[in-house]
Order: C-alpha cells, then structure tokens, then sequence
C-alpha cells in the first residue's frame, strides 16, 4: 500500500514538471512543479501513515495474542458460587461477585 502511494507521488511530481516545462513559461513551470510537489507531499504523508498503521496493527496483535495467553495461564481460578472461570490474582469473582 505504501509503495504504491509513493510511486503514485513520484509520478504526481514528474507529471507536474512535464506539464510545467510543457506550458512553455516560467509561471507555468513554477505553479507546475508547486502543484505536483504539494499533492506528493500528501501521497508520501499518506505512505508513512499507511506504514505506521500497518506496525501499529501488528503490535496490537502481537499484544493481543501475549495478552491472551496471559489471560489464559491466569484463568485458573474457578467460582465455587456460579463455576466461572477468572484470573487467580482477584480476590471475588467477577461474574456473581462471590468472595471466598
Ligand atoms: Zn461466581
């Protein structure tokens, strides 16, 4: 995804100076280049956020997944009152609140 929107902002800005050195005067080329240059800004910025969410999502399951295991190793602890299973550590059940 990311390599993508960079492609598309290199292009973005080789199109804007074709088009630029194509309008034939100087104020041509410079709106031309400015143009391209800010909509590839947005392409790259887009890019980097793409990449950052990708490694945000990827730490979340990863955190998730050891989360899980934890919860698990520590759901050991069984209800007498209603058999719901909880981490060892609380000291009342927290489905029907039974405290042994
Ligand atoms: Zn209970």
């Amino acid at each position: 995804m990311s390599t993508l929107l960079n492609v598309c902002g290199t292009f973005v800005i080789v199109i804007g100076f074709i088009s630029g050195i194509i309008s034939g005067s100087f104020l041509g080329f410079i709106f031309g280049v400015i143009g391209s240059v800010v909509s590839s800004i947005l392409f790259f910025a887009l890019a980097k956020i793409s990449d950052v969410q990708e490694t945000i999502l990827f730490q979340l399951q990863t955190n998730n997944h050891s989360s899980e295991q934890l919860y698990k190793k520590e759901a050991n602890k069984v209800c007498v009152n209603c058999d719901y299973r909880f981490n060892s550590t609380m000291s009342s059940c927290p489905n029907c609140g039974y405290r042994r």
